[in-house]
């Protein structure tokens, strides 16, 4: 049976991925050692690394002035570093509210840093993009803070908001590298790996030269940018077996045609199942405004929910995995990142008509 995991994070890699991992897992090309027992500052260790940068700038197009750091503490540590960093003795940083992850961002930032909500979708349970015509942005703000997608209320934005000469800050975790970005719009974009990217442990931040130094003398060595940036990302020994399997699912991404190819990839696969969605005379239910829904996570509910646990039994039994929604939202998430292929999608489609035909 094939399997399919829908898992929101960590989350399915690329099944070619895994297997030239394996592959190489004792005795990387000839080295005799793994990825795993190398010294980050041999030489072969530090090929992997350059490698996995320069193919992330092709990918991403980023641009000569930006700095690429391989850290780790997760997007959560950035909700820190972030304030800690680009504050510049401004007063307060605005930030954009438009679900939990949001929320959790402007909760820790605020220990920090004056926090305006700017705008909010907290009115309709979070399930849209607030129109930027109402945005109260304040040109004095130390940055702008947004998550374009929501992972667990499944809100994406399909745009980039333009804040003029206030940095844009943007928590990328779950839709970097799904669809073309243009990272010269941006001051700094951060991501957990575990998502789009690579296994847990890898942190991505791409942050522009001129917010780098900043920050208080008295900030934790560990928590400046500017060390990380000096050091390319080896102050310190970085994650180097996350930072190696990153590097494949980047070489992954260019063998298959890129971001380009990914996007399209990517709506194909959003468009079947959000399609199987709405067709189903409201057996299912995606609370989503239709233009503000994440290509990434498609988050559904049963109009019975008494029916939930077979429902999640029978996929189970199908090679469907890990469909049970987030805690706080209950029903069912699908999350169908780069690596899932549109056959998994297909599956899921294809068992949800079913199920419905069945109980509806
Ligand atoms: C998963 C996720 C996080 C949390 O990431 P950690 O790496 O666990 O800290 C933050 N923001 C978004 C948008 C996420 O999807």
């Amino acid at each position: 049976m094939t399997i399919y995991n829908f898992s929101a994070g960590p989350a399915v890699l690329p099944k070619e991925v895994l297997q030239q991992a394996q592959s190489e897992l004792s005795d990387w090309h000839g080295s005799g050692m793994s990825v795993m027992e190398m010294s980050h500052r041999g030489k072969e260790y530090m090929s992997i690394h350059a490698q996995a940068e320069t193919d992330l700038r092709e990918l991403m197009g980023i641009p000569k002035n930006y700095k690429v750091l391989f850290l780790q503490g997760g997007a959560h540590l950035q909700f820190s570093m972030i304030p800690l960093n680009l504050m510049r003795g401004k007063l307060a940083a605005d930030y954009v509210n438009t679900g939990e992850w949001s929320k959790k961002a402007m909760a820790e930032a605020g220990k920090f840093i004056h926090v305006n909500e700017v705008a909010s979708s907290a009115d309709k349970s979070f399930t849209y993009v607030p129109d930027f015509k109402n945005w109260k942005l304040d040109k004095d703000a130390a940055y702008v803070h947004y998550c374009p997608n929501e992972t667990i209320g499944g809100v994406e934005f399909n745009w980039i908001p333009n804040t003029g000469t206030v940095p844009l800050v943007a928590d990328m975790s779950s839709n970097i590298l799904s669809r073309p970005m243009d990272v010269w719009k941006f001051g700094l974009i951060y991501a957990g790996a575990q998502k789009n990217i690579g296994p847990a442990g890898l942190t991505l931040v791409i942050v522009r030269d001129d917010l780098i130094g900043h920050a208080d003398p008295r900030l934790p060595t560990m928590l400046d940018y500017k060390i990380h940036a000096d050091g390319d990302s080896m102050y310190n020994t970085p994650p180097t077996f996350a930072i190696y399997m990153a590097g494949l699912v980047f070489q992954w991404l260019k063998k298959n045609g890129g971001i380009g190819a990914m996007e399209r990839a990517n709506i194909a696969k959003a468009e079947l199942l959000y399609a199987t969605i709405d067709a189903s005379n409201g057996f299912y239910h995606c609370p989503v405004n239709k233009a503000d829904r994440s290509r990434m996570n498609v988050p559904f509910t049963l109009k019975d929910s008494n029916l939930d646990g077979d429902f999640l039994k029978q996929a189970d039994a199908r090679g469907l995995l890990q469909l049970k929604g987030h805690r706080s939202v209950g029903g069912m998430r699908a999350s169908i990142y780069n690596a899932m292929p549109l056959e998994g999608v297909q599956a899921l489609a294809n068992f949800m008509h079913e199920f419905a035909g069945k109980h509806g």
